[in-house]
């Protein structure tokens, strides 16, 4: 649906949880869209608390220093394991090489990184925070007030990225190829990402929306 600007329509209803009832069915669909991706596929919400942590670009510069430092420093000890731990350069058949090879994958510990893994979850959410990869860092602050205002909800296209499963509930995993799980709602707005914002200071002031 066009809102002004041609922009998504988004309509934010309040409600106290105590104030609703049975779920109806089945359950009504919008009278029009003018896209449909813009329409959810029918799935269940398994929702999951996790913890988020800041943007790397908007902490003290101090704090991503230290981040940069940390993450270098892990990556340095992985490389110092995996040289201590080098097999053999020979082997007797190419099936023990290869057995030796899977052995020292499997042992490997996963490369972490604090933008990808550790601060902010890809996905449809409720709070946290926004990620800017894509473009800088821009302000959304109320209209009314000023203040700045958080994202609400995050409507995503993929629930993980690809370079990285370290979000992925662990139920999934083994599935982390099918599309059911990587795309289960079939939305795309804006270049695959819109979130809403809204004031923290007073929830009727005007919400924002941005794109990624
Ligand atoms: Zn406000």
């Amino acid at each position: 649906m066009h809102g002004p600007d041609r922009t998504i329509d988004v309509v934010l209803k309040w409600r106290r949880s105590t104030d609703v009832g049975a779920v109806l069915m089945p359950q009504p669909e919008p009278p029009v869209v003018g896209r449909r991706e813009c329409v959810p596929t029918m799935c269940v919400v398994h929702p999951e608390r996790v913890v988020e942590h800041e943007y790397l670009g908007l902490l003290e510069e101090e704090l991503q220093e230290e981040i940069d430092e940390w993450e270098e420093a892990r990556l340095a000890e992985d490389d110092a394991d995996a040289y201590s731990s080098a097999p053999p350069a020979s082997y007797a058949t190419y099936e023990e090489y290869e057995e030796a090879m899977a052995a020292a994958g499997a042992a490997e510990p996963e490369e972490i990184n604090y933008m990808s893994d550790l601060s902010i979850a890809p996905g449809w959410k409720v709070g946290g925070f926004a990620s800017w990869h894509l473009t800088d860092p821009a302000p959304v602050d109320c209209e009314v007030c000023d203040s700045a205002m958080p994202p609400l909800l995050t409507v995503d296209m993929w629930e993980c990225d690809g370079a990285s499963r370290s979000w992925l509930p662990v139920e999934d995993r083994d599935a982390s190829d099918d599309p059911r799980v990587i795309d289960p709602t079939g939305v795309y707005l804006g270049r695959g990402l819109m979130r809403v914002h809204t004031c923290p200071a007073y929830p009727v002031h005007p919400h924002r929306l941005s794109f990624l």
